[in-house]
């Protein structure tokens, strides 16, 4: 096990630290320290209108944030939690508007990893985006984070991360549910934890009035250009390809054997891999027959903003 003191002792001292959790490397903050806040601002480049996810080891620092926790969330919470949910309650009037980029609600999850919850234990919340620079794919590996921050970059090495895709996150701060970003957590298994129906609320088309001035963030892009499998050719060795089906055996191919779960995971790792080697182009595939998969939701609207 990793000697996590140095790195607590950082977080308490108002610097910013990053770590695994199942879904992505985060980038730690005292949720109670502005200064310390702002150093994730900073340290991403990231647009300060766009709203942090707290992250809490227990249900007593659920309650230092939210002002109410309906039934709902807290069947959300007994069921998915510790794991790759975030919930969005009412916020007490204390929380700092550097978190909720000034709505009135704010955003909590229980991370699901080990080596996450222990440094929470320790500093109480934290506030923790994905520990990439706005505007690059999340990191799911420490190797990721030094890219983007440099190698002198505080990161605790927790090695891949599971999930390779960032939290599902429930709005439950109103009368309908809604699901605000599509994760691992699927609308089917939320639907069928609590037996109420969510709205879907992460197509541009259908949110008028966007909760979180988050979404309108193009996010997940590599610098090659990607675009969907259709006119683009295995022939061009300048394109990878990535498929979620079957595929020819070709060094530029890569395909998931309908394992959504894998393709997840793998994701944005080969984003980046694909600028190191020098691909210009991305193509990929998402299978529609599987869009019952749990997985299948996330993976359309990560690889939808990465083409948009
Ligand atoms: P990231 O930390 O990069 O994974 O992004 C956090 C995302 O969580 C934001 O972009 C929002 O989509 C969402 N979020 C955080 N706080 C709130 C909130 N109070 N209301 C709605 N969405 C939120
Ligand atoms: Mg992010």
């Amino acid at each position: 096990m990793i000697d996590l003191t140095p790195y607590i002792t950082l977080l308490k001292q108002g610097e910013v630290v990053a770590f695994p959790t199942e879904t992505v490397y985060g980038l730690g903050a005292d949720a109670r320290n502005p200064s310390a806040i702002k150093k994730i601002y900073r340290t991403k480049g990231r647009p300060a209108d766009n709203p942090l996810i707290v992250h809490v080891s227990s249900l007593e620092q659920v309650k230092e944030f939210a002002n109410e926790i309906p039934e709902l969330a807290k069947k959300l919470m007994d069921t998915f939690w510790p794991g790759p949910l975030s919930v969005v309650l009412p916020k007490k009037p204390e929380v700092l508007d550097l978190i909720t980029a000034g709505l009135d609600t704010v955003a909590l999850r229980m991370p699901n990893h080990e080596i996450a919850l222990s440094i929470i234990k320790q500093t109480g919340a934290l506030v923790a985006p994905s520990a990439n620079s706005s505007g690059k794919p999340s990191p799911t590996s420490a190797g990721h984070v030094s890219e983007d921050f440099g190698i002198d970059f505080p990161v605790v090495d927790g090695g891949k991360t599971t999930i390779g895709l960032e939290s599902t996150v429930v709005d439950c701060s109103g009368s309908t549910p809604s699901i605000l970003r599509p994760g691992s957590v699927s609308k089917a298994q939320l639907e069928s934890a609590t037996g109420v129906k969510f709205k879907e609320s992460f197509n541009s088309k259908d949110s008028h009035a966007p909760k979180s001035p988050g979404q309108k963030y193009t996010h997940y892009k590599p610098a090659a250009n990607v675009i969907w499998t259709g006119d683009a050719e295995y022939l061009d060795e300048s394109t990878l390809f990535l498929l979620s089906g079957r595929a020819p055996d070709m060094p530029n191919v890569i395909s998931y054997n309908n394992d959504l779960d894998q393709f997840a995971s793998e994701l944005y790792d080969r984003f980046r891999q694909a600028d190191h080697k020098g691909y210009t182009q991305i193509a990929v595939e998402l299978n529609e027959n599987l869009s019952s998969h749990p997985m299948y939701a996330a993976l359309l609207n990560r690889i939808s903003k990465a083409v948009g």
